[in-house]
């Protein structure tokens, strides 16, 4: 049994009643939903002239393998409704394994931890409402540490429950 923490980013239709239609779902089928983050309301990275973006870190306990969880993962995805969408761009449900226990992996589908996890705001401040004492494998800080030296300007706001 892996701890994983996911990250579910919404900025197309109803962010709020994806996120909640996709945390049921993982529970069902991909793995035991043990806590959730807030919600956070954050401004687009990348492709800037977009809606922005509710997101919104997930840990669950599975024993999927990581190449199977990155199966079932695009799988919701699709039946969430997600098509295939520009780069960076809008979308109805993306979701991201940013940590899948202390694992390393490296290939040529999946990086985790997740290769953008240090520099996106977005993704560490719910993570670190989940796990702010967890040593990041690779850069052996915590979350805490790797969101107070973040230098994303990106606005991520926590939204009221
Ligand atoms: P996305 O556009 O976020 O849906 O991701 C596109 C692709 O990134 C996926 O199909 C994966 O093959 C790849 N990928 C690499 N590392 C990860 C990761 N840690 N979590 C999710 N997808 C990943």
């Amino acid at each position: 049994m892996e701890r994983v923490f996911l990250l579910l980013g919404s900025n197309l239709g109803d962010s709020r009643q994806t996120l909640s239609r996709a945390v049921q779902a993982i529970d069902q089928s991909i793995g035991n939903v043990v806590a959730q983050s807030p919600l956070y309301q954050s401004s687009a990275w990348g492709l800037e002239s977009q809606p922005d973006f509710l997101n919104q870190a997930v840990l669950i306990n599975t024993t999927l393998p990581a190449a199977s969880l990155l199966d079932q993962i695009k799988e919701l995805e699709r039946q969430l409704g997600r098509t295939d969408t520009v780069h960076w761009g809008p979308r109805i449900i993306d979701i991201d394994i940013l940590l899948y226990g202390e694992q390393i992996i490296q290939t040529d589908r999946l990086t985790v931890p997740h290769a953008q996890l240090t520099v996106r705001r977005f993704a560490l401040q719910p993570l670190n409402d989940l796990a702010a004492t967890m040593v990041h494998p690779v850069h052996r800080l915590t979350i805490r540490q790797l969101l107070d030296v973040c230098q994303d300007q990106g606005v991520v706001v926590r939204l009221a429950e």
